[in-house]
């Protein structure tokens, strides 16, 4: 039986363990922190169970295909609750907005902002749906040479929809250039790493999976599928080891034979996956000698994408007017993203996005009690911010927008409090630059064929699962490669 051994048990980590051991492999998974989940972990404390990363999902079919994978169904596993509205999005002038999945209580929302809009959001949601066809042509699929991409009924789609534009300002033409509108129906780009004034139109695709295929929440918290996956692992013979950093890939005749681990300990394998950052894989864990093909100036060169400051608090009251999501634009929205993409600088005054779990599922705090978890995105380590320092000034400006927004003497209710530093996901998942989302920014060049590959060319037995390959960042993108790696593995080493 091949025996392959995975580097991190984030959830592309463990969705491909399984899928692996499901297809009759040996599979040892190493995890350099006291506990799996990577991105998407968890903190407990004093009754409160709160979502470190992500907190949503869309796309929800992508966990279903990977379920079935390996021969599960996870809607049987675990119980999915919808949110509708999807977001609200709050604007600095203490207006708001209701991001519906519902389409009739969508246009009528939006009317409310820009009376003669309904036809216009119809337009959009349509050429949307046109994107994100087009997009799951690159999307769901291995890559091997350039002439993959040559497809002409994506091409024509392509011009069709006009998909090279600028995403700003092409959902602003759909939007009569409303200010408010082309804010909410183009922000989703920030995350996969790009603001969305430098962003191409075709990432509209991601506000489309948003609204037309909905937002799902399992109860309990996304960490439930990493709990439900651990518990998978074990009945299915998959092998996790905490505590377990690997310090080294070992490769002999450009042949991957195993891992070291920081402990000295070596571990043989057959072949090796790497769930971790991929620059960080190859900075950090391919002596240099063997990637010549993979230098450090070429990870120097990559587009890498932005980091976040988040707070988590828990509060000794309920919120029954808040939503579950929600995102604040800061007044002056274009100089905070500048301040995040380009500049790299502390922004002046931080939009967020807001998540208030307990509001549809209060399992999540003590009784009477609320979690509220506030997500401000900023730019990465490039960006020469001192967080000692800065962490306390982002935090009273994030609780005296939050006075405004939900509760004029919330720092009163607060009960119990955490946070987490861009230095954190460096520090925690060896996050390239400390970068939050994913690592590399999803540009037209870092995505789908010109995304790095799941598989290195030049070392044989070595593949990558993750954000960091393609197709790109975000929980569903992951549970794809996770399914792509093991389509290659399976057709080149069963
Ligand atoms: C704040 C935040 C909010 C987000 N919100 C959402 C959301 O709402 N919806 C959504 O779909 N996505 C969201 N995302 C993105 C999503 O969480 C990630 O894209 C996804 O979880 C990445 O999973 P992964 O398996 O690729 O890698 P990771 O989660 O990064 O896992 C990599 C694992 O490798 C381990 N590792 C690293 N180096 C080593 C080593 N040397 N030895 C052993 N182990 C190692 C790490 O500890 C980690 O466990 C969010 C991310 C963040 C940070």
């Amino acid at each position: 039986m091949k025996h392959v051994v995975i580097i991190g048990a984030g959830m592309g980590g463990l969705a491909t363990a399984l899928q692996l051991r499901y297809k009759g492999f040996r599979v040892t998974v190493l995890e350099k922190q006291a506990r799996p989940g990577g991105r998407s972990n968890i903190i407990q404390e004093r009754g409160f169970r709160v979502d470190i990363g992500p907190t949503i999902l869309v796309m929800k079919d992508e966990f279903e295909r990977t379920y079935r994978a390996f021969g599960e169904d996870i809607n049987q596993r675990l119980d999915f609750i919808q949110l509708d509205p999807n977001y609200r999005i709050y604007y600095h002038d203490g207006t708001h907005l209701d991001l519906y999945s519902n389409m009739a209580q969508l246009a009528e929302e939006i009317e409310k902002v820009e009376p003669g809009s309904r036809e216009r959001l119809f337009r959009f949601i349509g050429a949307g749906a046109r994107k994100y066809e087009l997009g799951m042509d690159f999307v769901d699929r291995n890559f091997d040479a350039i002439t993959d991409l040559a497809n002409p009924i994506a091409g024509m789609r392509l011009w069709q929809t006009q998909a090279h534009q600028n995403l700003y300002a092409q959902v602003a033409g759909f939007f009569n250039h409303n200010d408010k509108l082309t804010k909410a129906f183009s922000f989703h780009s920030m995350f996969l790493g790009l603001s969305p004034f430098d962003a191409l139109a075709m990432y509209s695709l991601i506000t489309y999976a948003d609204l037309a295929l909905g937002m799902w929440y399992p109860r309990g918290g996304i960490y439930r599928i990493i709990e439900d996956m651990v518990e998978l692992s074990e009945k299915m013979g998959v092998e996790i080891r905490t505590n377990s950093p690997v310090d080294q890939i070992c490769i002999e005749q450009q042949r991957v034979t195993g891992v070291r681990l920081a402990s000295g300990e070596f571990i043989p394998a057959d072949l090796v996956i790497s769930n971790a950052d991929l620059p960080y894989t190859y900075r950090k864990l391919i002596d240099p000698t063997h990637r010549p093909h993979f230098p450090d100036r070429k990870i120097e060169r990559m587009q890498y994408a932005c980091s976040g400051y988040i707070l988590y608090l828990g509060v000794d009251k309920v919120y029954p007017h808040a939503r579950h999501q929600a995102l604040y634009f800061s007044a002056d929205y274009r100089a905070n993203l500048d301040a995040i993409f380009k500049t790299y600088t502390l922004p002046a005054e931080p939009s967020f996005h807001l998540n208030i779990p307990t509001v549809s599922d209060p399992s999540l705090a003590p009784p009477g009690h609320s979690l509220i978890y506030v997500l401000a995105p900023m730019p990465n380590l490039q960006a020469d911010i001192d967080w000692e320092q800065s962490a306390p000034i982002v935090r009273n400006q994030l609780l005296g927008t939050l006075e405004k927004l939900i509760d004029p003497e919330i720092r009163r209710h607060i009960v119990w409090e955490r946070q987490y530093l861009p230095t954190d996901w460096e520090t925690d998942v060896n996050a390239t630059l400390g970068t939050a989302f994913g690592s590399l920014a999803q540009g037209f060049f870092q995505s789908s064929y010109f995304r790095p590959h799941n598989k290195d060319r030049h070392i044989r037995g070595l593949y990558f699962v993750g954000q960091g390959t393609y197709p790109g960042i975000g929980m569903p993108m992951v549970m794809i490669s996770s399914r792509l790696v093991t389509e290659r593995v399976v057709s080149e080493w069963q």
